[in-house]
């Protein structure tokens, strides 16, 4: 049996906001449309808003650890993005950073303390539960997937895939939901029907990582177990 510890760099953190930012700006008018049906119109314009300042900013970090990075975007988030989606995504980035205090590289486990912490401070901040047609019904089914996955000892590549597609089918469920918080759940039964905004930026923001390991060809850092490196 080998071990694998799949390590993640600080410079993957920085292609992986970019990839995201840029995510953000190539459906920016499908989240706003998402957002009309059930919301203000805005969290498309909200979310390319705040990425569009985190992308100016990113060549100013490349010299920081990884915690001060996501210390850094969640200050320029809660700044410039407004409405319910720039708190929330304030706090994700806030609890992330100090979930890695001073690294300059991501282990498994780094990255599912990250995942937990984000998740965590959306569900304080905004009080969802699963199932009320939030981030959270996508965030959620994310962390325990990846959770399971390197508890199974399986790569980083292949739990993100994982959690990836646990996001994709977290997303799915959205649609038929009846919203219970945010503006959506103005609308009461009138929300039931439509995918949930907010939901389909988080599931972007996993995918966006997902992409940065499968174009990487220098993740994989394998450390075989000295004791079973013969099995
Ligand atoms: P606003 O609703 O203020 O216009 P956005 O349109 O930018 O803000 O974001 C809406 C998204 O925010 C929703 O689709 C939902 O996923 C998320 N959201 C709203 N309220 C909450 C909450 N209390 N907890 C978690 N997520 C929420
Ligand atoms: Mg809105």
């Amino acid at each position: 049996m080998t071990n694998y510890i799949d390590i993640v760099s600080q410079a993957q953190i920085l292609e992986w906001l970019q990839v995201f930012a840029t995510e953000i700006e190539q459906n920016k008018a499908y989240l706003t449309e998402l957002d009309a049906a059930i919301g203000d119109a805005d969290h498309g314009i909200n979310m390319d808003r705040g990425f569009k300042k985190v992308s100016i900013q990113l060549p100013t970090l490349t010299d920081k650890d990884i915690s001060s990075i996501l210390k850094a975007v969640s200050m320029t988030l809660i700044s410039s993005i407004g409405g319910a989606s720039g708190p929330l995504y304030g706090t994700w980035f806030l609890r992330a950073s100090t979930a890695v205090v001073g690294k300059q590289q991501l282990t498994e486990q780094d990255i599912l303390a990250i995942l937990q912490a984000g998740l965590e401070g959306v569900r304080q901040r905004g009080k969802a539960q699963l199932g009320d047609k939030t981030m959270v019904d996508v965030l959620s089914p994310a962390v325990a997937a990846f959770g399971q996955a390197i508890g199974e000892s399986k790569r980083t590549l292949q739990a993100m895939q994982q959690a990836v597609a646990a996001a994709q089918k977290g997303l799915q469920e959205t649609t038929p939901m009846h919203a219970k918080k945010g503006r959506a759940s103005y609308l009461g039964e009138r929300s039931i029907g439509h995918q949930d905004p907010g939901g389909t930026s988080a599931y972007l923001m996993l995918k966006s990582f997902l992409a940065v390991l499968e174009n990487s060809k220098s993740i994989i850092s394998q450390i075989p177990n000295e004791k079973n490196c013969l099995d």
